[in-house]
């Protein structure tokens, strides 16, 4: 199987990256220009969630909130303290999604990006409160909610009170549904676990990028526990989209005018309803 859920696919450090997928060699400022997007294959390298609400947002309209919900080693879990101030370091983030306002094709809207890059983007009890904060954000304008999940799931090193975040962001998602705001869930490579399981599975419209990973469980592990072969490709966005699992495919590229479309279509329904 070619599975390469590993493979490290975020943009490397130098003037010049080499694609994995065509081997082309891309000028690192360039590619940073087109948000990580291969010109030659429209491979999808993984970007950092500022990068992500740039490539959303109009320019200059993005404001952040929820900043102030710091992670804390609550359980005293080993050697925690120091994966967070590893994650720290190397992702210039201080949790693993960034949250706020902005404009999206001039519509306000309220937005959450995950970053892979800050402890797998796994979800514990701040990465829960900043969801949290940006749906009750959206409630409180009345404007929808987009939410970007690339995502190792749950953040083990909290236990329980990771998991509790499945039911916390999923509640905060179904007032918005209830108050008649559209929300939009984006996948991006990769999107497993706790997160799949809760808020990203709940958008209003579900929006993969090509050959993103999507799962709860990982395969290798679904294959020992039933003993069977999975499909060629299984657990891959194409594959989602053919069983009906998300709504559509979409590349980065003309992912903002995508969501842009969607919201303005779920809005107008709204007003005239
Ligand atoms: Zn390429």
């Amino acid at each position: 199987m070619g599975w390469k859920f590993r493979k490290k696919k975020n943009i490397p450090g130098g003037l010049w990256v080499k694609c994995p997928s065509c081997n082309a060699m891309l000028q690192r400022k360039k590619l940073e220009e087109a948000f990580g997007v291969c010109h030659d294959c429209e491979h999808h390298f993984r970007i950092g969630s500022r990068q992500r609400a740039a490539s959303l947002l109009d320019e200059g309209s993005f404001v952040e909130f929820g900043n102030d919900f710091l992670p804390r080693d609550l359980l005293e879990f080993s050697g925690y303290d120091g994966t967070l101030e590893r994650s720290r370091k190397r992702s210039g983030m201080n949790e693993a999604v960034l949250v706020g306002e902005g404009r999206m094709e001039g519509m306000e809207i309220a937005i959450g990006c995950l970053d892979f890059s800050f402890v797998g983007g796994s979800m514990g009890m701040v990465v829960g409160s900043r969801i949290m904060a940006a749906a009750e954000h959206a409630l409180e304008k009345s404007t929808p909610l987009v939410l970007v999940a690339m995502s190792g799931g749950a953040r083990m090193q909290e236990g329980a009170l990771s998991l509790m975040q499945m039911a916390r962001t999923s509640a905060a998602i179904a007032k918005l549904g209830e108050a008649g705001l559209p929300y939009v869930s984006i996948l991006a490579d990769p999107c497993t676990g706790g997160v799949i399981a809760s808020f990203a599975a709940l958008g209003d419209v579900i929006i993969a990028e090509p050959g993103a990973l999507i799962g709860f469980a990982g395969p290798r592990v679904i294959q020992t526990t039933i003993g069977a072969q999975l499909p060629e490709g299984f657990q891959r966005a194409e594959f989602l989209l053919e069983h009906g699992f998300i709504d559509r495919i979409c590349s980065r590229t003309t992912l903002r005018a995508e969501v842009a479309s969607c919201l303005r279509f779920l809005s107008t329904g709204r007003q005239t309803a």
